[in-house]
């Protein structure tokens, strides 16, 4: 044994070929005499090999190898364990570590150790699938040969509900198969089943195979000992055979346009960051009141129920994404009432001015856009002459019937209770509840989110109606003949339940089929989709 310290040298060398190999990586390969590692990865890096010794071991003699590089570094020797992708990921720097701490090595007279960083399978698994990580991502190993199982699914099962990217390492072995059918299997109740999954295999080697495909459709592919699995997020997408994640630019910006709304000194304000933790407010009030327009227009917001403290969770199509002069609100006749009046009308016209915008949107009102710095009194006198105004975005919109002109007028004041409780009040994504007053329903309340139909001096509720998409339906019903009475507590829980729990930005029936139960109303799956053309989406 000679006196002289060896060095080890842990080396991630990235998936496979030699370009993707860092610099030193390859330095510490060369200067290496001994090399151990595994079959496999000793003949990815043979270009490299000179006169170094060489130890390959099989795929399961980990501890052997480590072992012995620690005993040939005892020895004097530079010694390089090899591992692919990142050493320190699922790879052989731990292990190294494990075996000297066992014999009592110190940094400071020990042998010296240097760890080499690699690129891991979830950085060039996705570079060839194109952007999909950009955002919070996870690996997770389904090999349960050294991991308790249940703690595996335990990962699995937060990493789905929180939304993240998720790179599955060694999801399927000639033995272990099941794994990777539970693993979609509770994914599933999380996430679409059309969110995009990339399947690669041998990243950067020969056999390089990639699949782009969906949670729903994952297992009908080839999956092996060396394919990464990329599920995507809520938000993760297609574009012409590249699967792309959004990092979140579009609530800001307008990508398709030189000139943004936003100049750039208004980029990092706090109005202009409502999902942010100071909640859009705090430290730039001061600012937001010298401007004066924001201010006069979150006044005005505030007194109609809602706050951009409380509007964490809006998304594009909220108020607070536009520009800050910008004031958006929604107007219609009333909660009942259909009819608008002339002197109405023109007084509308008259605010709306030239410039302003006005759209008449699905939801039973008319969405008003303009530049103003009267925010405030604008509401006051919308109101003063009998509209009904409120916020947009991400908020409750209560749609009510005309009750047959007012004759079946039974249930108005439910409806109006409805909609001073819960009218405007901030949720995770738009949210319509939709009022009939009798059995007829024909303002169709079965597709809204909530739907609510006063019947024989009762109330029958449904939940979840999807109007969207190739596989729409109607909302499920869950009571029936309900007491009046209980109507505005049952729903305003409802409501509660789907703010505290939902997601940012997940509409309330993905909601209801993920949590499965809302207020002890089971989720039921829909029976046969609708196939129904849709030019929209
Ligand atoms: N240390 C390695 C991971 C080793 S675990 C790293 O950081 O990448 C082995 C798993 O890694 C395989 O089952 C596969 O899921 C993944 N993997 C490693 N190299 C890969 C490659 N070239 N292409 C695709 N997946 C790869």
């Amino acid at each position: 044994m000679t006196n002289e310290k060896g060095k080890l040298l842990v080396v991630g060398f990235g998936p496979g070929s030699e370009e993707q190999m860092t610099y030193r990586a390859k330095e510490a390969i060369l200067e290496s005499d001994s090399i151990i590692g595994y079959k496999t990865y000793i003949d990815l890096i043979k270009p490299l090999l000179t006169d170094q010794d060489i130890v390959r071991t099989g795929m399961t003699e980990e501890v052997s190898r480590a072992q012995e590089a620690v005993k040939q570094a005892e020895q004097g020797k530079t010694v390089a364990v090899i591992s692919s992708g990142d050493a320190g990921l699922y790879g052989m720097a731990g292990l190294v570590y494990e075996v000297l701490i066992e014999k009592g090595w110190k940094e400071d007279e020990g042998v010296e150790v240097e760890i080499i960083p690699g690129v891991s399978a979830i950085n060039s698994c996705a570079s060839l699938l194109g952007a999909p990580v950009m955002h919070d991502a996870c690996t997770i190993s389904l090999s349960d040969h050294l991991t308790p199982w249940d703690l595996i699914v335990k990962r699995v099962e937060a990493a789905a509900q929180a939304d993240f990217v998720i790179a599955l390492y060694n999801p399927k072995s000639g033995k272990r198969t099941r794994q990777i059918e539970e693993t979609q299997r509770i994914l599933m109740k999380y996430r679409d089943k059309e969110t995009p999954v990339g399947l690669v295999k041998s990243a950067y080697r020969e056999r390089q195979n990639i699949v782009m495909t969906d949670l729903e459709h994952m297992l009908d592919h080839e999956i092996g000992m060396l394919t990464t699995v990329v599920i995507g997020n809520n938000s993760t997408f297609y574009y012409d055979g590249k699967m792309i994640t959004p990092r979140g630019y579009q609530r800001k910006y307008t990508l398709g346009e030189e000139k943004q709304k936003l100049k750039p000194a208004q980029r990092l304000r706090s109005e202009a960051e409502p999902w942010a933790m100071h909640g859009g407010k705090e430290e730039t009030v001061k600012a937001a009141e010298s401007i004066n327009v924001k201010g006069l227009a979150e006044e005005a917001l505030s007194k109609l129920g809602t706050t951009y403290s409380e509007n964490k969770q809006v998304s594009e199509d909220s108020i607070s994404f536009k520009q800050t002069e910008i004031f958006e609100f929604a107007v219609s006749p009333g909660t009942a009432n259909k009819k608008i009046s002339s002197k109405q009308l023109l007084q509308l016209t008259e605010v709306i001015g030239e410039d302003g915008e006005v759209e008449y949107t699905p939801s039973h009102y008319f969405k008003v856009s303009l530049e103003t710095d009267r925010a405030q009194e604008i509401v006051k006198e919308l109101k003063e002459a009998g509209w009904l105004v409120s916020p947009v975005g991400n908020v409750i919109h209560v749609k009510a019937c005309d009750f047959c002109d007012g004759e079946k007028r039974d249930s108005i004041p439910y409806a109006e209770e409805l909609q001073e409780a819960l009218g405007g009040m901030v949720v995770p994504k738009v949210m319509n509840i939709g009022f009939n007053g009798c059995g007829m329903a024909c303002y169709g309340a079965i597709t809204d989110d909530i739907g609510i139909i006063y019947r024989r001096g009762a109330f029958d509720v449904f939940l979840g109606a999807k109007t969207t998409g190739r596989n729409a339906h109607v909302a499920q019903p869950v009571a029936e003949g309900m007491e009046v009475d209980k109507l505005i507590p049952l729903i305003t829980a409802v409501v509660d339940e789907y703010k505290e729990k939902g997601l940012p930005n997940e509409r309330f029936h993905k909601f209801f089929k993920r949590v499965q139960e809302i207020q002890g109303f089971k989720y039921q799956e829909m029976p046969v989709p609708v196939i129904v053309d849709n030019p929209c989406e």
